[in-house]
């Protein structure tokens, strides 16, 4: 059902966390990748990994930051140069951002954490959608949160701005599935990531694997996501196998959004 034979893919934010698993997920289907970071030392890295598991995987690199239209729309010119087509794009770069009360969360932290998940998101979407109106055809997963669907707290920035993504994915899913192309969100819970190692040291310091733990203890499953079960969700969400899911917001955190 999965086939990802001939299927070209941008992945943003894919030298790290949820994005390389992806990526690593559809290489390994045979996929076809672009993958766009500001980090080009991460971008090198996920292409080694991919490479070393999956020896005749086709991956590109484009160091970009999605917060600059100019840049968004060369990393989506430079897969039409290269490939001609866009199947699939994971809209997935993020920041969390510095976690604070809302009186005393900074408006430069406000403004620089929308940029990021809101605007990147929004330009990702605007460019690689007129190709995909055209082909008649093509699937796109934006990456929100369970900051995004509820309320965290301390996250100002993180959540309007991933409150912002379940907005543009509705709106934008409502648009363009009459022209077959389908765009849903994920709203994952705590995977262990760099950015969830991050967060954790913000609020804990050196006391920060203790304090993970404790904060899943509350999970249903107790314990924090893996990198691969978002890859894999993606990977899904992309394919043809998932064509008549649309405008969809889905939920992959162990059950805890859920949970009163
Ligand atoms: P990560 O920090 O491991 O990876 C994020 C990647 O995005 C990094 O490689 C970083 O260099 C890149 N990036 C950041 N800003 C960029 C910019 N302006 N331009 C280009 N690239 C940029 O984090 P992750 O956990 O893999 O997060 C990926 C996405 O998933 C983010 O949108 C995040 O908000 C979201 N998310 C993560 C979790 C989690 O628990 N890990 C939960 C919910 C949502």
């Amino acid at each position: 059902m999965i086939d990802y034979q001939d299927k070209v893919v941008i992945i943003t934010g894919g030298g790290s966390g949820l994005g390389r698993a992806a990526a690593e997920s559809i290489a390994a289907q045979g996929g076809k990748l672009v993958l766009v970071d500001m980090n080009k030392e991460s971008l090198e890295e996920s292409r080694k990994e991919i490479l070393a598991n999956s020896k005749d995987a086709s991956v590109e690199i484009v160091e970009a930051n999605v917060t600059d239209e100019e840049q968004v729309k060369n990393y989506v010119q430079f897969t039409l140069d290269k490939f001609g087509k866009i199947d699939g794009f994971f809209n997935n770069a993020g920041i969390e951002g510095k976690q604070n009360l809302t009186e005393d969360y900074g408006s430069d932290e406000f403004e620089k954490v929308v940029n990021v998940n809101l605007n990147g998101v929004f330009y990702g979407m605007k460019h690689v959608l007129k190709v995909m109106k055209e082909q008649g055809y093509g699937s796109i997963v934006n990456t929100a949160s369970v900051g995004g669907i509820r309320g965290v707290g301390n996250q100002s920035g993180y959540a309007a701005s991933k409150h912002g993504v379940v907005g543009l994915t509705r709106n934008s899913g409502i648009e363009y599935g009459q022209y077959g192309v389908s765009i849903n969100a994920i709203a994952p819970g705590a995977i262990m990531t760099p950015m969830v190692e991050g967060s954790l040291k913000q609020m804990a310091g050196d006391d920060w694997e203790a304090a993970g733990k404790e904060f899943v203890s509350v999970n249903p499953m107790k314990r924090f996501g893996k990198p691969e079960e978002v890859g894999n969700l993606v990977a899904f969400l992309l394919s043809d196998a998932a064509k008549f899911i649309n405008a969809s917001v889905i939920p992959i955190d162990g059950g805890q959004s859920y949970k009163y």
